[in-house]
């Protein structure tokens, strides 16, 4: 691919003006600031490069119910009760329609700026729980999805074996979910097949409810490399469950029972002890933040003062994909701290930027959950990079920092021009490269979901 060449970029070291970028087979391999244009070089004329986040957290197939549950029923509304449509739409999607759903998310995402995604996959089997040909043909899907999109993928299919703490058995639309431990290592072993160059697999058992503790060390053992992502502390009923049964609350036995570090990633944590938020920060393992899902469905607000503090790493993710903004994950994250502490300006250091701070953390802690050699503009690295528009009217006046403060408070992802996810430049002026063909073909899904709803 050409060179690229910006007005300004941010590097690890900070801001750096006129920065040229060489990469080869997904990878940067040059990264010259103060540079010249050299015939042949994309020029990003008013533009800034920044690394590109990774979103930590998709279940790919919900965007279809996007807009589906926001109707109040006749008793106070809960988590619960948008379980129940989900479990409507797991009775009829076929294995061409979850792909199709896939493909147009990716493109929202890679249209948002995120240049990779991981999908917490839990969708396995045919409807009523019967297991496809191939046990693994619903990841091939999402691999699918991935690979017409461009987005980088690291693949988490899921262990779900139990419908509640007390191993209660799958009942429903969980069926499609079920597989015990063996039989999932063999639906995982074939998981990978067809993933991209820069593509990771890993494993997720999906909560301590659905996975035994036993079973989760198991997999631990059989599956040693590569990220592991689980749900936990979601919702208060969740943590009174888990407590019940195991006898403590879900990170602190995570810890405790389990052992966490860097491979793995919580997703939400948003109910912990402040000693559990302390522990958690320590242990190297990622907080997969998901704030507009949380906010959507009710959870309750993450510590995140009290874990930043502590030095804990964060990610986001868009999780139900009720709405995929990347700008607005971190947004509401913030705004979530400064409605309850009531104060501004509550994630970042003394004297330091909120957008640049959150930016930088989910960068890192993206690429780190994801097991995604990414992150920052440096040589070596996958070339994941999004262009903003610096001339748009929200941004015009701004620079450097505050071009970061600009994007997640003032605009939207429409400041987003240009995306690369491993050096494939995905997005073109504001727009993905194949949205017209993925959206068509979404339509048609969906039309034929809705009949048979
Ligand atoms: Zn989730």
């Amino acid at each position: 691919m050409p060179a690229l060449f910006a007005p300004r970029a941010l590097l690890p070291d900070g801001w750096a003006s006129d920065v040229r970028i060489t990469v080869e087979e997904g990878r940067i391999t040059g990264v010259a600031p103060e540079a010249e244009v050299v015939a042949g070089d994309r020029v990003l004329g008013r533009c800034a490069l920044l690394p590109a986040p990774s979103n930590l957290h998709s279940h790919a197939f919900q965007r279809a119910m996007a807009g589906m549950t926001e109707r109040r029923g006749p008793a106070a509304d809960s988590f619960w009760t948008w379980r129940r449509l989900m479990y409507r739409f797991l009775d009829v999607l076929t294995p061409d329609e979850i792909e199709a759903i896939a493909g147009l998310v990716y493109v929202e995402m890679l249209e948002a700026g995120y240049a990779a995604v991981a999908e917490f996959h839990y969708l396995h089997h045919a409807p009523g729980g019967t297991p496809y040909a191939d046990p693994a043909e619903l990841s091939h899907r999402i691999v699918a999805a991935a690979e017409a999109t461009g987005i980088g993928l690291t693949l988490l299919p899921v262990l779900y074996t139990w419908g509640g703490a007390d191993r209660t058995p799958l009942a429903g639309g969980q069926l499609r979910f079920g597989n015990d431990l063996d039989a999932f290592l063999a639906l995982h072993q074939r998981a990978g097949a067809g993933l991209a160059r820069d593509g990771r697999l890993g494993a997720a058992p999906h909560s301590l409810r659905a996975s035994t503790p036993d079973d989760i060390r198991a997999l631990l053992a059989a599956v040693p490399d590569g990220p592991m992502h689980i749900h936990a502390a979601e919702q208060v009923q969740e943590v009174e469950q888990v407590s019940a049964w195991l006898g403590a609350r879900p990170v602190d036995f995570l810890l405790d029972a389990v052992g966490l570090g860097p491979r793995w990633c919580l997703i939400h944590a948003t109910q912990m002890t402040a000693a559990e938020t302390a522990r958690l920060a320590a242990s190297g393992a990622v907080a997969g933040l998901c704030p507009i899902t949380e906010s959507n469905l009710g959870d309750g607000i993450f510590d995140g003062a009290r874990y930043r503090a502590a030095g804990g790493a964060f990610g986001i993710g868009s999780d139900s994909n009720v709405r995929i903004a990347l700008g607005e994950e971190l947004r509401t994250l913030e705004y979530s701290q400064r409605l309850r502490d009531r104060a501004r300006n509550v994630l970042a250091e003394p004297e330091a930027s909120v957008g640049r701070t959150l930016y930088d953390a989910a960068v890192a802690g993206s690429a780190r959950a994801l097991g995604r050699d990414a992150g920052a503009l440096r040589p070596g690295a996958l070339a994941d990079i999004v262009a903003i528009d610096v001339d748009d009217p929200v941004l015009m006046a701004l620079s450097d920092d505050a071009l970061l403060d600009g994007w997640i408070f003032a605009a939207d992802d429409r400041v987003v021009r240009d995306v690369w996810s491993a050096g494939r430049h995905v997005v073109r002026d504001g727009r993905h490269v194949a949205r017209d063909a993925v959206e068509a073909r979404y339509r048609a899904a969906l039309r034929g979901v809705l009949a048979r709803l």
